[in-house]
C-alpha cells in the first residue's frame, strides 16, 4: 500500500498509478456515503426541527449525472461500497433508478441504501432484482403512539411494511435505532425482540447531540452499553470481523443480532474507511469536519477526472487522525441537521 504522499506525488506524474485512496493515518478508503437530499417526509426530533430544515435550492443539489461521475471515479479509485442516503433517498424523484444505474450501469459492488422506510416498501422488489446488498431501516420503536412522538408523523405502518418486506424477499436488513432519553426500556426490548424472531442487525445508536459538535456528548456511550448490559445481561460480544462502526453482540436463541453505534465516543475512527459527500457536493472526511472539498464546484468547472483525483487525494493527505482531533480544527461551523450529511 502506498502513503497517499507518494500516490499524490506519483499521480500528479502518471495518473494510472493511483488506484488506491490511502489517508496520511495509512487508512484505505472503500467506503462512500453519497447524501442525495436533504429533503424528508419524517421529523425526527433528534434530526430536524418541526418545520424542517432550510431546503438546498435544487440548482444547487448534485444532479444524478454528477454524482454517477462521482461514483465511477471514486470506484476506480479503490471503492467497492456505497451507501444512498439523504435526507430520505425515496423523498428524490428518480432515486430508484439511480440506484439501479449504480448497480447495473456503473457495476458498483456493494450497494446500500439507508432509509426511514416510509415509502420503500413499493421498491423492494425492484430493489432486490437490481442487486441491492442491503437495507438499513431507522426504527426508533414499535410502538405508534411512541414513533407519532418522535418523527411527528403517524406512519409506523408503512415503516414496518418496508421492515417485512425485505425480510420476506432476503434482502440483509439492519435497524438503527437511535436511543434518547425518552427512549423507554419497552421501546428498547421491543426492538431487540425483532433480531431474536428475525436474522436483523440491530443496532443501538448514540445519540448525536446537534451539530455534532459534541460539547456536551460525555458519557452517553457509558449509559448506552450499560442499559443494554442491564437489560440483556447475556450478551455475547463478537469480534469485529471487518471494519465496522458497530460493536456487535449475539445473544442465545437470536437469530439476529444487537449492536451499538458509538457514535459520540467515536470509538471507531482509527479504522475509518469512508468519505461522505452531502447533497451539495462537499466531501467531508469526518463526520465532524465542515467539508473539505467542494467537489460540485469542479464538477462544474469542466475539469478532468484526473484534477478532481487529485483533489481528492491531496485532501486525503491532511485527513485528522479521530473526531475529537476533526472537532477541536472546525469549531466555527453548525450542520442544522444530520440530514443534511446522511448520518
Ligand atoms: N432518512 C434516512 C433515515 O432516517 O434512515 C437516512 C438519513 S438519516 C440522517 C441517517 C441516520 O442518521 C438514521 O439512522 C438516523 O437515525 C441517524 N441520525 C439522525 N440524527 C441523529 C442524531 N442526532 N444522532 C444519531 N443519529 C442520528
Ligand atoms: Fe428524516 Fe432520517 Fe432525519 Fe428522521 S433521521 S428526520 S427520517 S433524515
Amino acid at each position: 500500500m502506498y502513503s497517499s504522499d507518494f500516490l499524490s506525488h506519483q499521480y500528479s506524474q502518471n495518473p494510472c498509478v493511483l488506484n488506491q485512496l490511502v489517508d496520511n493515518h495509512g487508512r484505505k478508503i472503500t467506503y462512500l456515503r453519497l447524501a442525495i437530499t436533504d429533503r424528508c417526509n419524517l421529523r425526527c426530533h433528534y434530526c430536524m426541527p418541526e418545520g424542517g430544515v432550510t431546503l438546498i435550492p435544487h440548482a444547487d443539489t448534485l444532479s444524478y449525472e454528477e454524482m454517477e461521475r462521482l461514483v465511477v471515479l471514486f470506484q476506480d479509485f479503490g471503492v467497492t461500497k456505497v451507501r444512498i442516503t439523504g435526507g430520505e433517498p425515496f423523498a428524490r424523484v428518480g432515486c430508484f433508478e439511480f440506484l439501479q444505474n449504480l448497480k447495473n450501469k456503473v457495476g458498483v459492488d456493494q450497494l446500500h441504501i439507508t432509509t426511514n422506510g416510509v415509502e420503500t416498501a413499493k421498491y423492494l422488489i425492484r430493489l432486490k432484482q437490481a442487486g441491492i446488498s442491503g437495507i438499513n431501516l431507522s426504527l426508533d420503536t414499535m410502538d405508534r403512539k411512541r414513533f407519532k412522538e418522535i418523527t411527528r408523523r403517524d406512519r409506523l405502518d408503512r415503516v414496518l411494511a418496508t421492515m417485512y418486506g425485505a425480510l420476506e424477499l432476503n434482502i440483509p436488513l439492519k435497524i438503527n435505532s437511535v436511543v434518547t432519553a425518552e427512549t423507554s426500556d419497552r421501546d428498547i426490548i421491543a426492538l431487540a425482540d425483532l433480531a431474536k424472531l428475525h436474522p436483523i442487525n440491530l443496532r443501538f445508536i448514540e445519540l448525536m447531540p446537534f451539530s455534532g459538535r459534541s460539547k456536551v456528548a460525555t458519557s452517553c456511550n457509558h449509559t448506552l452499553i450499560h442499559r443494554l448490559e442491564c437489560l440483556f445481561p447475556d450478551l455475547q460480544e463478537r469480534r469485529a470481523d471487518t471494519v465496522s462502526t458497530a460493536r456487535q453482540f449475539g445473544r442465545p436463541g437470536f437469530l439476529g443480532s444487537i449492536g451499538i453505534i458509538e457514535g459520540s465516543s467515536r470509538t471507531f475512527c482509527a479504522t475509518c474507511n469512508k468519505l461522505r459527500i452531502t447533497p451539495q457536493g462537499m466531501m467531508k472526511a469526518c463526520l465532524y469536519d465542515d467539508g473539505v472539498l467542494d467537489l460540485r464546484k469542479l464538477l462544474r468547472s469542466g475539469v478532468s477526472d484526473n484534477k478532481i483525483a487529485l483533489k481528492i487525494c491531496q485532501c486525503l493527505n491532511h485527513r485528522y487522525a479521530d473526531g475529537h482531533e476533526t472537532e477541536m480544527a472546525n469549531v466555527q461551523q453548525n450542520e442544522p441537521s444530520m440530514a443534511t450529511i446522511g448520518g
